[in-house]
């Protein structure tokens, strides 16, 4: 199949590397398998892909120009229009998040993008209340890793000794293996065991890692949760993951809000219910009522009925993007008296006999 890859973008052959970009990311949103899981949709992010990784590099693009998609599809192989595709960078940069989970990767056959000596990414989570979600707050987390090796600054080599070619991969840093197979000869690549694929191995290995030029460490890692935060959001600490020497990971944080006894939040506003004495209906007033940050009076009008809705401005949560704060919608609840003493059923009695119904004798017994 020829693929016209300016259409599946919806850009017109003359785009800009920027009308460009901005087309494949906001496909690439609504089409990360994270987040579709509509049939077919995964099938139409691997078009995408495929189209921006051709239509991205200028080399790559003039040749789709000059021989069109039949041509091109004819000379170049998947290989080819991946090669310095590296998507894991394109995404990051994006702001898309990796939970250390390669199934991305592995729809494509493995392995593209994905040369040389790469850290892992780390998930974490920390659980914080309603409040703290609403001012920010700060954790620090305990966090397993692997880190560079100090004393030999991740080259694996022992201070003072020379670094040289690996020996076992003589400095190619990886390892052809070749196998006859019953569908001809195949050959796997892989990364060297000794140099990591660095292709530089120590002529002294350096005593605390081992020559490996990494060590396991487990560290105190200050989290700064940002206020307005909602449950479910994930944080990025960048380069906190696992050390690799041609990428250092992500330290991914999973933010849980718990669930408050007092208020419900509905995006940025929170609501909550307060129960208030009759007289106070009746009559008006003033009474506190819960809010994030202590108690706040607010004004229940006269007549204010079951079920009436106080709203305070700005006391919900602050808005993420943006200034400004949600509301607080308060619902008001009011306490019918289940007994009344003989004195109170007097004056309800009186309450009853004088009140603006009365005049529309309407039919009801009074006991
Ligand atoms: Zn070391
Ligand atoms: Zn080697």
């Amino acid at each position: 199949m020829d693929k016209d890859y300016y259409k599946i973008l919806g850009v017109p052959h003359d785009a800009s590397d920027e009308q460009i970009k901005k087309a494949y990311r906001e496909l690439a949103m609504k089409l990360h398998p994270d987040r579709n899981k509509e049939k077919g949709s995964e099938e139409r992010f691997k078009e995408v892909n495929e189209a921006y990784a051709v239509l991205s590099d200028p080399e790559k693009r003039k040749q789709y120009d000059a021989y069109g998609p039949e041509g091109f599809n004819q000379r170049f192989s998947q290989e080819d229009i991946f090669r310095n595709f590296n998507m894991e960078d394109i995404f990051r940069n994006m702001g898309f998040s990796f939970g250390g989970n390669d199934d991305l990767f592995n729809m494509f056959g493995g392995g593209m993008g994905r040369a040389g000596d790469m850290g892992n990414d780390i998930l974490g989570n920390v659980s914080i209340t309603l409040q703290e979600a609403a001012k920010g707050a700060n954790r620090s987390l305990n966090v397993a890793h692997v880190k560079e090796c100090d004393r030999c600054r991740g080259s694996g080599a022992e201070p003072g000794s020379r670094v040289i070619k690996c020996p076992v991969c003589n400095g190619a840093g990886q390892m052809k293996e070749t196998r006859r197979t019953p569908f001809g000869i195949m050959q796997t690549i892989t990364a060297c065991q000794r140099c990591g694929g660095a292709g530089k191995s120590a002529e002294r290995q350096c005593t605390r890692c081992r020559g490996s030029g990494r060590v396991h460490t487990e560290e105190k890692v200050e989290v700064s949760i940002p206020r307005g935060v909602s449950d479910g959001m994930r944080l990025r600490l960048g380069g906190m993951g696992d050390f690799g020497r041609d990428r250092t990971g992500d330290l991914y944080i999973d933010v849980t809000v718990q669930q408050d006894r007092r208020f419900e939040r509905s995006s940025d506003n929170i609501i909550t219910e307060l129960h208030i004495p009759l007289h106070l209906a009746l009559l008006g007033g003033q009474v506190a009522a819960p809010t994030l940050d202590g108690e706040k009076m607010i004004t229940i009008e006269e007549g204010t009925q079951n079920g009436a809705r106080v709203r305070i401005d700005d006391a919900g949560m602050p808005h993420m993007k943006g200034s400004g704060y949600g509301d607080e919608i308060v619902n008001i609840i009011v306490d019918i008296p289940k007994r009344l003493s003989a004195e109170q059923k007097e004056l309800v009695r009186r309450l009853a006999g004088m009140g603006p119904d009365e005049g529309k004798k309407r039919k009801f017994g009074v006991f």
